[in-house]
């Protein structure tokens, strides 16, 4: 008998129950990957999700010939190739983990409701990505929930206790006239080279996973309740986008930390599975709310009066030349190494949709073509939440001030310093906000504002209150 394993968010090879229950059940196992360059409806792959999608391949590629095996690599609409592989193949099975986007979820409905009507096929499909998935923690009543609190005690009632499947130590080969794409073939990577900085910062591939998530059980967790809003400080475990790809799951996350624990750990380790729930909890959203991608979940917000043309203050924030250090530190990480820190991640969201007034959807897109770790759950969630028009919503008054932010999280100013470095020279007690300097001491640093640092582009304290103003008039309309 021959089964195919569809390997799509879930690039790994230990933990992998789809690749476990298609070894168990037939003799001869395709692995297959399909890039479907169209799917993804209005949310396509962005350029950096892409880069990171043609290494963690071939690491996938190179840990499955490990064992015996290899990657069949094809192109085109996820049907037509499974169809046509099952029909090169002779396999009469299909296993897959589950994806949880709304275009995700209808095309494997469609494809399943297919197959399963031949009569000829098994599909299979099982959890690999969320320790609980949509519909398993509802509210009394059946209602899902839109505030994370009682999510995340909910389930912590549940429990968080779970077994990891070991990886598999050898697998069947897969015969030698099956054609596939090489990696290289699929032009997943950019043709002007952005992306320096990336090779610098990450491995992606089940092994890169794993080897951060061992130094950061070893060395971040202690501290992570303590650390984890310094962005100066590697107090994180910067694990999320092997978490997007599936490289690691979070059954193997959860239990690296419960093995781990200790009394010194214990603080650490439960603001850890916390934040991991966070991410659970965006998928149950995106699951019951799959419109939030798109619109607020709050549905007054459709009338907030942003600023729809303001194309400068957009490119400015995008360029990382707002003027202000912390806001335009977060912007260039992003840009030279496709991440940021949540902390300032935060930050840069509340500075566009409060202080710029720039629809979240704006912020929402390019995270989404710049990240490594963009992921339509965390995103959605993370804007919304930010933009003060989601589920658990920041109350809107809560406009984060970036030299607060800076002063508080980068006493410093070392995060500034690393990723604007035309300020590197200010002292601490301006760095944050270098047009208060007094003239001498802008000269000593080699500063002239406007010119070779900008001006802030916004007024923060008129800013805020146009926005709060902006959102008093929503409430007075409702
Ligand atoms: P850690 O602090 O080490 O946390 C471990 C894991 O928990 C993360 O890898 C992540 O999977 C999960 N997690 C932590 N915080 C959150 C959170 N607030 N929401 C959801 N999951 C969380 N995260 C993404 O993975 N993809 C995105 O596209 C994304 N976009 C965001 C946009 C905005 C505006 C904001 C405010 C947050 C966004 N986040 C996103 C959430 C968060 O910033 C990142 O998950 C986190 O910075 C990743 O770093 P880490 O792996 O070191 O996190």
């Amino acid at each position: 008998k021959t089964a195919m394993v569809w390997f799509r968010q879930d690039l790994r090879l230990a933990d992998n129950p789809a690749l476990r229950a298609a070894l168990a059940a037939a003799e001869r196992v395709v692995p297959v990957y399909i890039h479907a360059p169209v799917s993804g409806g209005t949310w396509p792959l962005g350029s950096a999700s892409r880069w990171w999608l043609h290494h963690s391949l071939t690491a996938l590629d190179a840990d499955l010939r490990r064992l015996g095996s290899r990657l069949v690599l094809r192109r085109g609409a996820s049907f037509q190739v499974l169809a046509g592989l099952l029909a090169e193949t002779g396999a009469t099975a299909v296993y897959w983990n589950r994806c949880y986007e709304p275009s995700a979820i209808a095309r494997d409905a469609e494809i399943e409701r297919v197959l399963r009507n031949e009569g000829y096929f098994t599909v299979e499909s099982h959890n690999s990505g969320l320790l609980y998935e949509p519909g398993e923690l509802l509210r009394e009543g059946g209602q899902p929930y839109r505030v994370f609190t009682p999510f995340w005690k909910a389930m912590q009632k549940r429990g968080l206790d779970c077994l990891p499947g070991a990886a598999p130590t050898a697998l069947p080969p897969v015969a030698d006239e099956l054609w596939g794409l090489a990696v290289g073939d699929l032009g997943l990577l950019p043709r002007i080279p952005w992306d320096d900085g990336f090779y610098g910062s990450w491995q992606p591939g089940e092994a890169g996973a794993a080897r951060r998530l061992a130094a950061f059980v070893d060395s971040g967790l202690a501290a992570y309740h303590e650390l984890r809003d310094r962005p100066d400080l590697p107090g994180i475990s910067r694990l999320s986008p092997h978490l997007h790809f599936g490289e690691i799951g979070p059954r193997q996350i959860v239990h690296a930390v419960r093995r781990a624990l200790s009394p010194e750990v214990e603080a650490g380790a439960e603001a850890y599975l916390r934040e991991l729930a966070w991410r659970e909890f965006a998928h149950h959203l995106l699951s019951h709310f799959p419109e939030t991608t798109d619109a607020p979940l709050d549905a007054k917000f459709e009338a907030f009066p942003w600023a729809m043309d303001d194309q400068a203050a957009l490119t400015a924030w995008q360029d990382g030349r707002t003027g202000y250090p912390l806001v335009d530190a977060g912007m260039r990480e992003l840009w030279r190494t496709g991440w940021m820190h949540n902390r300032v991640r935060m930050g840069v969201a509340s500075f566009l949709t409060k202080n710029l007034l720039v629809p979240w959807r704006e912020g929402a897109r390019w995270f989404w073509e710049t990240l490594v770790d963009a992921d339509l759950a965390n995103n959605t969630l993370g804007w919304q939440w930010t933009a003060g028009c989601g589920a658990d919503a920041a109350p809107y008054f809560r406009v984060f001030n970036p030299v607060l932010q800076g002063q508080r999280f980068d006493p410093d100013g070392a995060y500034v310093r690393r990723w604007v470095p035309e300020l590197a020279g200010l002292p601490n007690d301006v760095i944050h906000r270098p047009w208060e300097a007094a003239p001498a001491v802008l000269r000593g640093a080699g500063v002239r504002l406007g010119e070779t640092y900008p001006l802030p582009i916004v007024d923060l304290k008129s800013s805020r209150e146009r926005a709060l103003a902006a959102f008093a008039r929503l409430k007075a309309a409702e």
